[in-house]
This record gives C-alpha cells, structure tokens and sequence, in this order.
C-alpha cells in the first residue's frame, strides 16, 4: 500500500511512521509512506497557501491550487483520497477495515479556519476521527494510518485482531498475565483451568457484559446481527 500526505508541516509524520509496528511494515515492504508539503506547490512567490475568506469572517481559508497542484504530481488513480475534517464519515473500525484493502491512500490535511469548498472536489472521501475540532489534520491522518495498517495481512498476527474491540462487535474480554496473584488481586480460575470451551465462554460473557455497562449502542447493532 502506499499512503500520501499532503500536509503543511512534514516533520510531523517522523516520529509516528518510524517507530515500532508501522515502522516494521514499511521495512517488510508492506507499506511506504510518502509526504508532500504542498506549500511547494503555491503559485505565488512567497509560498502562501492560505488567504483571507470572501465574505469576510475570522480565519484563514486554505487555497484550492497548491492542492491541486500537488495532486497532479502523485499518482492518484484508484487512489482513495481522504479529506480531513470534522464535518466528514465518522471513522471507525469497519471503515479501517474497508481502507485496508486498498493500494492508494491519500490524506489531505488542512490547517487554519478550513479549506476552500473546490477542493472538496478532489476528494474521494471526508473523513472525521471524532466530534472536537484538532488545530490541523496530521494527528488525525496518523490515528487513521496505525488504525489501517495493523489490519493489513502480515503487519501483525491477524489473530490478535479477530478479537479486538470492534472487531467482534463488541469491546473486548478481559486479559491477564503472570502473575497468578498480584497485590492481592487474583486471575479469575477460570483463565488458570485449561478448559478451552470454558475459557471461550468466559470471554464472550465478559465481553458482552462489558458492552453492555460501557457501550449499550453497540450491543443493539450486534444483537440485530446475531438475530438474523
Ligand atoms: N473550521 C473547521 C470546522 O469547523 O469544521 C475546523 C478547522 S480545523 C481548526 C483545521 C483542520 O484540522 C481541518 O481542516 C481538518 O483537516 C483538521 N481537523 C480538525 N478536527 C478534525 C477531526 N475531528 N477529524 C479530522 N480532521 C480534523
């Protein structure tokens, strides 16, 4: 897969992409990350990429050509391009799941009060990580790129993903390791007896119960589900 960032401030994205498992899938030949500072694409001499908005009103808007103008030089075709914004798709895990099939994705992260409305146009999708409002789009794009690669074939066991939150419907069952005992809190017996059947009822009980107390809008969705 190759991901794209358009973004006003490159250095960002450093930290994140080189560390741990994205950094791996990109060394195993999985995943290549690419940014583009679009501000090297402003068609005037000082490289403003943002102006005041007609109409008047507080904030800056960003330009629709140095967008436009960086879109031209990668390769976008079948590409997904997703614009960042809060307005956008809620993002959520089966729409991590959709993005991870595919072989292009382009972020496009805006700064400032916004973007000029054309260059919506550009964009496949809009996309949301949440209902606050972030000072740019590069942490969102980020969330988005770990939430999307972990679910692409050979970044990660696909065995520690089945399970997951979300992935099953419902937030996931609790997790123990050694020790038996800690600080007078105890592994449940259950864990401890080599029962797989057991073991497996435990969980999906627990998991329901826990969706049940913290998310009961998940459980109507997965109820509907299992019903049918
Ligand atoms: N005035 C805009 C509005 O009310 O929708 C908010 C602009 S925000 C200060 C600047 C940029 O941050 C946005 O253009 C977007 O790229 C990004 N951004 C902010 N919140 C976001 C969110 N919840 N999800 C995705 N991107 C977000």
């Amino acid at each position: 897969m190759n991901i794209h960032y358009l973004t006003l401030f490159p250095e960002m994205y450093d930290g994140v992409l080189n560390q741990s498992i994205l950094k791996r899938a990109r060394e195993k030949g999985i995943v290549n990350y690419h940014t583009v500072n679009f501000r090297d694409y402003a068609e005037n001499k000082h490289n403003q990429v943002d102006d005041y908005p007609y109409g008047g009103g507080a904030g800056m808007v960003l330009k629709p050509e140095p967008v436009y103008n960086a879109m031209d030089e990668i390769n976008t075709k079948n590409a997904r391009v997703l614009l960042m914004c809060p307005s956008g798709r809620p993002f959520d895990q089966k729409f991590a799941e959709e993005l991870s099939k595919e072989e292009t994705i382009v972020f496009i992260n805006g700064h400032y009060e916004g973007y000029d409305e054309r260059i919506r146009n550009i964009a496949t999708d809009e996309v949301s990580i949440g209902d606050y409002v972030l000072t740019g789009g590069e942490l969102a794009s980020m969330t988005m790129t770990d939430a999307i690669v972990r679910l692409i074939p050979g970044v990660i066991e696909e065995e520690s993903h089945l399970d997951d939150s979300f992935s099953t419907g419902l937030l996931e069952y609790p997790h123990y390791t050694r020790p038996r005992e800690y600080r007078g809190m105890k592994v449940p017996d259950v864990l401890l007896s080599g029962n797989h059947k057991l073991i497996e009822e435990w969980r999906q009980e627990e998991s329901y119960k826990k969706t049940r107390e913290r998310r009961p809008d998940l459980l109507e969705n997965f109820n509907e589900k299992n019903e049918k």
